[in-house]
């Protein structure tokens, strides 16, 4: 049986990729220090199969048995976790990262590198495919989740060109489903949670920003291809499916059934204006392409919102 590392397992992506590569016949030792994660998200994995190891990256990782891959997701992803710990964010990016590839390279595992359509900032290029390097404010209040996302990617290049270590870069865009938190700030949950709730939808700006949304259940699947497959250069997953914030708030609503209204309040300092992958890449060296649109992911997400809220 292939033995799988996932840090960041107990979050919401980390969750589902945990379930996934237990499907699919590994074993599964999880990392995670639960900062922004949840023992509950793990609940379900009631599996001889499944490790859990309550560890912060940030520290040495120590694993006592051979290990086929790598999976580094652990980061604090979400806005209201990395403006409240801006320098754990860069700690996790950089040392968390060193720890997971010099594991990698210990055990001889494929490492993948969970990146993110940040590294592009407020993207000058539309759609953004791999190539495009960027447009990020460094010492913005985003930079120090961009910025160690850059500075991870830089790393695992060096620990495959200099050391040889099997990697592999995944730039993951907005990506929604079950598990996410009701209350972590990100535009899918918060409207969902406030269109349950018959509260007005907080939509910032003028809600002309754009992003594309992918279903979780999309994303694990060519997250797994990738990790399976012989990649080292980085790879955008993500639904190239583009709305409006003021579309998406008015898909939630209609969705729901909600009678709330639309209330529209400040944009964020650096907010991207315009967001969506360009995922031609994908297709060709991995035949991945998302099957889920949002109303029928927003469908898929809704009773466990609801539970949450029962
Ligand atoms: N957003 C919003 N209202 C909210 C939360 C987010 O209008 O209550 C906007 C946010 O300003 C951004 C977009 O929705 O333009 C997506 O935000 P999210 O935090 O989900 O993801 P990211 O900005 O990291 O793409």
């Amino acid at each position: 049986m292939p033995t799988a590392v996932v840090t960041g397992g107990a979050g919401f992506l980390g969750s589902h990729l945990c379930e996934h590569l237990l499907q699919q016949g590994h074993r599964v030792i999880c990392v995670d220090n639960l900062e922004s994660s949840s023992l509950a998200n793990l609940e379900h994995l009631r599996d001889d199969a499944f490790t859990f190891m309550n560890h912060d990256v940030i520290e040495h990782i120590e694993i006592d048995e051979p290990v086929d891959h790598v999976f580094h997701l652990a980061a604090l992803a979400s806005p209201i976790d990395y403006l409240r710990q801006p320098l754990h964010s860069l700690k996790t990016g950089s040392y968390g990262t060193h720890h997971a590839l010099g594991l990698a390279k210990w055990k001889r595992a494929r490492f993948l590198l969970a990146s993110t359509s940040e590294i592009y900032g407020d993207p000058q290029v539309h759609p953004q495919p791999e190539t495009y390097w960027g447009h990020v404010n460094p010492i913005g209040p985003r930079g120090v989740y961009d910025e160690a996302k850059r500075y991870a990617e830089a790393l695992t290049m060096a620990y495959h060109n200099q050391q040889g270590v099997d990697t592999a870069i995944v730039r993951i865009f907005n990506t929604y489903g079950p598990r996410m938190r009701a209350h972590d700030g990100r535009a899918i949950p918060t409207f969902v949670r406030q269109a349950i709730e018959n509260k007005p939808l907080t939509v910032f700006g003028d809600g002309s920003q754009s992003r594309s949304f992918c279903y979780v259940d999309d994303l694990i699947r060519g997250l797994y291809l990738l990790a399976v497959g012989d990649e080292h250069l980085p790879v955008n997953l993500g639904n190239p499916g583009e709305y409006t914030i003021l579309e998406l708030a008015e898909t939630v609503l209609r969705v729901t059934d909600s009678k709330s209204e639309i209330v529209f309040e400040a944009l964020p300092v650096d907010d991207p204006q315009v967001r969506q992958p360009d995922i031609t890449r994908a297709k060709q060296l991995l035949g991945w392409e998302p099957e889920i649109d949002l109303e029928e992911g927003l469908r898929r997400m809704l009773p466990t919102m609801e539970r949450v809220h029962a």
